[in-house]
C-alpha cells in the first residue's frame, strides 16, 4: 500500500500529515504526566463547569477527568459535590472515596429513585464511594430488594465489586482490588519481577495450541509486597481457548503451575487460532514491571492496558470470578491487552484474578 505521508516520529505510513495516533497518544501522556498542581486544579475547575460533557468519551472533559484521575489520582471534593448537585452519575469513578455528605446524597437519590437504570448507576457510584455506610446500604438493599431490583441482572454485592470490594452473607467486607497499582510497560532492561507470555511445552487438550504462562509475578520482589504472596504467582492458559472460555490454573510458590482442564463449554476438537510462531511473538513482548507504582486508576481507561493491581479497564462489565475451591470472590490481579502483549494477535483484554488462600488464578477475556 502506498501512503502519502509518514509519521515524523515513528515513520509509520499514513494518509494524513503529522503524528500518527500512537505517537500522538504517547506525546499527550508525556505532557499530562508532568502537569503541575495548578494545571490539575484548572482542570478540576473546568470539569465542574462542564460536568454534562463527561459522558462523551471523546470530549475534552473526559480527557481532563482521566488525566487527573489515572495519572495523578486526583478528584476534588468540590467536583464530587458539584457532580451530585447536577445529578451526574457517570463515570462513577467521580465518586471514588467521596466525602460523607456526598455519600449521603447518593444514598438519598438511590432510596428515592424508581428507575432501575438510575438505580444501577447509583449502585456503581456508591460502590466507588465504598465506605462502611455505603456497605451497610448495599447490604440492606440486597436483603430487602426494592422494586427496581427486578430489572437488574445482579445484586448490590456484585455492583460493589466494581468499586474494588464486596461483602459476604453476614455483611462482612471482602477486598477485591489491591491498593497499589503498577503499570507493565515496554522497556527491555531484563527485569524479571513480572514475566508475560512465556511459552510452555505442554499443549491444550481442546485445540492443541501450546500453553503459555500468561503472567508470572514474583511476590518476593519488594515492589509486589502488597500482594502478600511470599513466592511466585503464575497464571497458565491456552492462549486460543481463553478467548472463548473462562480458564483457571493452580500455582505453587516455586513458580510451577498447571492449567485446569477442561474449560467449560470447549469441546475436544476446537480450532487453534494461535500457531507456535504466534506464541514466540507473545514471548518477545519486552514488557516489564514499572520501577514505581502509579495511581490506582492508572490504566482504568486504557484499551491497551497491561497492569497489576489497582483498577481495570473493563471492556464490558466488571466481572470477578468465584474461586472454584472455596467459592469466595477472587482478588483482581492484572489486566493484559492482547494488542500490547501480542501485537494485536487477537482483540480484547484478558483479566486475571486470584484466590491467594487456594493458590488458584482465574482468567477471562473481554472484547467489544
Ligand atoms: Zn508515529
Ligand atoms: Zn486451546
Ligand atoms: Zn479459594
Amino acid at each position: 500500500m502506498n501512503f502519502k505521508y509518514n509519521c515524523p516520529v515513528c515513520n509509520r505510513g499514513q494518509n494524513f500529515e503529522g503524528l500518527c495516533l500512537k505517537c500522538k497518544e504517547a506525546k499527550h501522556l508525556e505532557e499530562a504526566l508532568k502537569f503541575t498542581p495548578e494545571q490539575i486544579q484548572e482542570r478540576q475547575q473546568y470539569l465542574i463547569e462542564h460536568l454534562d460533557d463527561l459522558e462523551d468519551l471523546e470530549d475534552t472533559a473526559a480527557e481532563y477527568f482521566w488525566d487527573c484521575l489515572s495519572l495523578h489520582g486526583v478528584i476534588s471534593e468540590d467536583l464530587q459535590r458539584a457532580a451530585l448537585n447536577e445529578e451526574v452519575f457517570y463515570p462513577w469513578e467521580i465518586y471514588y472515596h467521596a466525602p460523607e455528605d456526598v455519600r449521603d446524597g447518593l444514598i438519598e437519590c438511590l432510596k428515592s429513585t424508581e428507575d432501575s437504570m438510575e438505580a444501577s448507576h447509583l449502585l456503581e457510584c456508591l460502590a466507588m464511594q465504598g465506605d462502611d455506610v455505603a456497605l451497610e446500604t448495599l447490604y440492606e438493599l440486597k436483603k430487602n430488594p426494592p422494586k427496581w431490583r427486578e430489572k437488574l441482572y445482579v445484586d448490590p454485592d456484585v455492583y460493589a465489586e466494581s468499586g474494588g470490594w464486596t461483602f459476604d452473607e453476614s455483611g462482612k467486607r471482602l477486598a477485591i482490588n489491591y491498593d497499589k497499582c503498577y503499570g507493565v510497560e515496554k522497556k527491555g532492561t531484563g527485569d524479571k519481577a513480572v514475566v508475560i507470555g512465556k511459552t510452555r511445552e505442554d499443549r491444550c487438550p481442546h485445540c492443541g495450541s501450546l500453553l503459555v504462562d500468561l503472567i508470572s509475578i514474583d511476590g518476593t520482589d519488594k515492589r509486589l509486597d502488597f500482594l502478600g504472596v511470599p513466592g511466585k504467582i503464575t497464571a497458565t492458559c491456552c492462549p486460543s481457548c481463553i478467548c472463548f472460555a473462562e480458564g483457571f490454573s493452580r500455582f505453587n510458590l516455586d513458580g510451577s503451575s498447571e492449567a485446569c482442564f477442561p474449560y467449560k463449554g470447549q469441546s475436544d476438537d476446537e480450532e487453534n487460532y494461535v500457531s507456535d510462531d504466534d506464541c514466540k511473538v507473545l514471548e518477545n513482548n519486552g514488557l516489564e514491571l514499572n520501577e514505581k507504582d502509579s495511581p490506582l486508576f492508572y490504566k482504568a481507561n486504557d484499551w491497551n492496558a497491561v497492569s497489576i493491581g489497582g483498577f481495570a479497564h473493563w471492556i464490558q462489565d466488571c466481572l470477578i470470578s468465584k474461586c472454584p475451591d472455596c467459592g469466595k470472590p477472587m482478588r483482581y490481579l492484572a489486566q493484559l491487552s492482547w494488542e500490547t502483549i501480542a501485537n494485536g494477535m487477537c482483540e480484547g483484554t484478558v483479566y486475571v484474578e486470584m484466590c491467594p488462600d487456594c493458590k488458584v488464578t482465574a482468567m477471562h477475556h473481554q472484547q467489544t
